[in-house]
């Protein structure tokens, strides 16, 4: 895709999330990677609402801004994304309710913050890590998302928000959707003992849809 139709994209998009709210005030943050190596990010204090494609940041493939406005600070945290999932051409960061409720709650599994709910959300989300508080901006969430070692395309910073990367930016806005959607839904059924997807469906999710998941680790050292 062209880098003014990608421009137009995290700009369509953007104003699609902030306006169903999904994200408020000038919170969150899209990136991609353009053709020529750099990437374009959105802006720091920049809302998703009402983004100029022509104010976009546009970085070098090292990091430096080229042109446009002041990046986001949450580079060290998209830069981190990209350097450990190859295949990600696209990162959605956003504050969406549901997500940030989750993080807080006590039971939650740090490598499996979601149970298998639905089949849309293994297929689009996979499994969904969570990774500690980290004030916003601090470049230790990069070697904290490094230790993920690129196993999850969806994270979840606690108390704070998710971080979704994709192979396309429709494919990493969709995949942050059905984990906001999931989140709402673990919240509205949490003490019901709703039943889950069995150990079997999930398989033959993965085998049918070549769902990723993560491996199975218990060794956490
Ligand atoms: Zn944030």
């Amino acid at each position: 895709m062209s880098e003014t139709r990608l421009r137009e994209a995290i700009c369509r998009f953007g104003r699609s999330l902030f306006e169903r709210g999904l994200t408020p005030g000038s919170s969150g943050n899209i990136s991609v990677r353009c053709e020529d190596g750099g990437w374009l990010v959105t802006p720091t204090n920049a809302s998703l609402g009402w983004l100029d494609p022509a104010r976009l940041s546009k970085l070098d493939a090292v990091g430096r801004l080229v042109s446009g406005d002041k990046p986001t600070k949450e580079i060290p945290l998209h830069s981190a994304v990209y350097e450990t999932r190859g295949a990600a051409q696209a990162i959605v960061h956003l504050h969406s309710t549901h997500a940030v409720a989750l993080t807080m709650l006590p039971e939650i599994d740090p490598r499996a913050a979601l149970p298998p709910m639905t089949p849309y959300y293994l297929m689009k989300a996979g499994q969904t890590a969570l990774l500690p508080y980290f004030r916003p901006g601090d470049p230790a969430v990069a070697d904290a998302i490094r230790g993920l070692a690129g196993r999850y395309s969806s994270v979840l910073l606690a108390n704070h928000g998710p971080v979704v990367a994709g192979d396309t930016l429709e494919a990493a806005v969709f995949a942050t959707e059905e984990l906001e959607e999931t989140a709402k839904l673990y919240l509205l059924l949490r003490n019901l003992n709703p039943r889950y997807l069995s150990p079997a469906q999930v398989q033959d999710l993965v085998s049918h849809f070549g769902v990723e998941l993560p491996a199975e680790t218990h060794d956490h050292g």
